[in-house]
């Protein structure tokens, strides 16, 4: 394991369990840490979530980004096709990667604070945040990234730990566990308030700016 990555895992307070397990459950044919997380996840029955998804939607794009981007849940059409952001707001934010010079899979990696869909696109409660995070802490582990981006109330919040506005947060360089994290608008937000878009755009030159420097 790397310094960095140790230094991550440590910062989550993730570190003795994940070595523990390692050495207990992962004997002779070691298995990798991606491997656990896509049999664990759509083995997930920790939050009545489980019992209204098709199916469980752990991330895409490439595992050794320099980008990650968080949302916040599956909706109805991540829920019947197994990716994140494939719908309307995920157009959106492929057209906003372009403009920045990225694209889906290409250094880019998109995961959700919760892998299963709230039914009607309600919001994430609480209780289903907090057994879901963990997954996406050892998501953030493994891929190192040296940027990500919160989209919405519910990434940067779970984040950062904080109840503070979007429009608040955004506008400068937070940390978590050691990776600069820049909080903006989620897309689904951006397609029915469009004069924010401006905004978003700033926050992605923001997040490359840090991205080019670090
Ligand atoms: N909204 C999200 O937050 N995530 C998705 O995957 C799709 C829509």
């Amino acid at each position: 394991m790397s310094d960095r990555r140790l230094a991550i895992l440590k910062e989550m307070g993730l570190a003795p369990v994940w070595r523990l397990k390692r050495k207990t459950e992962a004997p002779a044919t070691e298995e990798s840490d991606w491997i656990r997380l896509e049999r664990e996840v759509p083995a997930c029955t920790a939050c009545a979530l489980h019992t209204s998804r098709t199916q469980t939607v752990l991330g895409v794009g490439d595992r050794e980004a320099d980008w990650l981007l968080v949302g916040e849940a599956p909706g109805a059409e991540e829920d019947r096709l197994g990716e994140p952001f494939v719908g309307q707001a995920g157009r959106l934010l492929d057209n906003m990667l372009a403009a920045i010079g990225l694209a889906r899979g290409e250094n880019v990696y998109i995961a959700n604070v919760l892998k299963c869909r709230p039914p009607g696109n309600r919001n994430p409660e609480p209780g289903e945040v907090d057994r879901c995070t963990p997954f996406l802490l050892r998501q953030i582990a493994l891929i190192q990234p040296k940027i990500i981006v919160a989209m919405g109330r519910f990434a940067a919040q779970t984040l950062l730990g904080s109840d503070a506005t979007i429009a608040s947060l955004r506008g400068r360089v937070h940390r978590y566990a050691g990776v600069p994290l820049v909080v903006t608008y989620h897309p689904a937000y951006l397609l029915r308030n469009l004069p924010d878009k401006a905004k978003a755009w700033s926050d992605l030159l923001l997040a490359r700016r840090t991205v080019a420097g670090g």
